[in-house]
């Protein structure tokens, strides 16, 4: 017969073993892919081996907190207050939105005024992606176009302050929101030595590190006007981002009329210019996700023109045509995959 001391000195054996085998199945086996809905959009990211509760616990909440500095889908957040104290004062800001805005500044210059984070009113009016779109009257349009400028923003670093100059100013950073914040994710990831991962912010994709063994990873490019995961193409791509603007993303249809969501500084309307789609793929999301939007609006000449003074901006055009063109630097690396779409050259 055992004794007590030798049954409890068992049972603490037993637990001990029991809590090893936990930990020795938790270790070997990483989490999925999480996913979660932040920054209007749904995020998924993927850790692959390195898939650790609080590390994509740690991802998610920096994405949480992007989003209350600066998404205009939330209220309150301080690009409310920023658009609130339009031509009266400056307000103190956190380095996320001074650091996303003076890149937004940035294309707004570069492409002269094409790409505009000063577009608020007008967003605001179309309300495209939200509970209260509706084509505005063309009057209600030219009122709020001269609102537009961005020029009209005074941006201090130093203080990091932001001035509206004009009362009824309104900036929206969502053209550029959602580069800054994978960018911050593969920070993150870096400083915790992860390997690689892909961040997938709604569409806006950065393959971060390379695919075990050192492949490529393979990319789907989402056909502007299939259904949604339906491919054009493949994309290869390792420790690069990509990211997309289209007229797919967020629109309307009245009257059997389809109105998208990249806006048109000049005349207040989507823009029109034979163009579905705009890839771009660079080393920082942000500046893919800038130039998505900024060359989407440039159209595909002065776009591709831009691209190519950049030196390190690849683009993949896709026509209402069904044609294709690409830079140089990318076209090798794209694969068409689906017979509604083919090379135009
Ligand atoms: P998504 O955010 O759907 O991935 P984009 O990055 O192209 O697509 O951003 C589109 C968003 O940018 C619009 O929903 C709007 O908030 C804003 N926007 C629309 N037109 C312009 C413009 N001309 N310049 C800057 N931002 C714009
Ligand atoms: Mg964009």
């Amino acid at each position: 017969m055992l004794s007590l001391y030798a049954r409890i000195m068992r049972r603490i054996v037993s637990i001990i073993i029991a809590g090893l085998t936990l930990t020795f199945v938790a270790c070997a086996k990483p989490m999925p892919a999480q996913t979660e809905y932040v920054l209007g959009t749904l995020c998924t990211i993927n850790l692959y081996e390195k898939g650790k509760p609080e590390l994509y616990r740690t991802l998610f909440s920096r994405l949480r907190e992007i989003e209350d500095h600066m998404s205009v889908n939330k209220d309150d957040t301080e690009l409310d207050r920023v658009n609130a104290a339009a031509g009266r004062e400056a307000v103190t800001v956190h380095a996320d939105v001074i650091d996303v805005l003076s890149a937004a500044l940035h294309y707004a210059e570069l492409s002269g005024g094409a790409f505009d984070p000063t577009v608020g009113p007008l967003v605001k009016l179309w309300g495209i992606g939200t509970d209260n779109a509706r084509v505005p009257a063309p009057e209600e349009i030219n009122k709020v176009l001269p609102l537009i400028n961005w020029k009209d923003v005074e941006l201090d670093q130093a203080q990091r302050t932001v001035f509206l100059k004009r009362p009824g100013m309104a900036l929206d950073l969502g053209a550029i929101a959602k580069g800054y914040a994978a960018d911050e994710i593969a920070r993150i990831l870096k400083k915790n030595q992860i390997e690689r991962a892909i961040i997938d912010l709604g569409g806006n994709v950065l393959a971060y590190g390379q695919k075990q063994g050192g492949k490529n990873w393979r990319i789907g490019v989402q056909d502007p006007a299939g259904e949604r995961g339906a491919y054009v193409g493949i994309l290869e791509i390792k420790n690069k981002t990509m990211v997309t603007s289209g007229v797919y993303e967020r629109f309307l249809i009245k009257d059997g009329v389809r109105y998208h969501h990249i806006l048109s500084t000049v005349d207040g309307y989507p823009v029109q210019n034979k163009l579905l789609s705009v890839t771009i793929v660079t080393d920082r999301s942000i500046d893919a996700d800038g130039l998505s939007t900024t060359v989407f609006a440039l159209g595909y000449e002065k776009g591709k023109a831009l691209l190519e003074s950049l030196g390190n901006a690849e683009g993949i055009f896709i026509f209402d045509d069904g044609t294709l063109r690409a830079t140089a630097g990318v076209r090798s690396s794209f694969t068409v995959t689906s017979e509604r779409y083919r090379w135009a050259d």
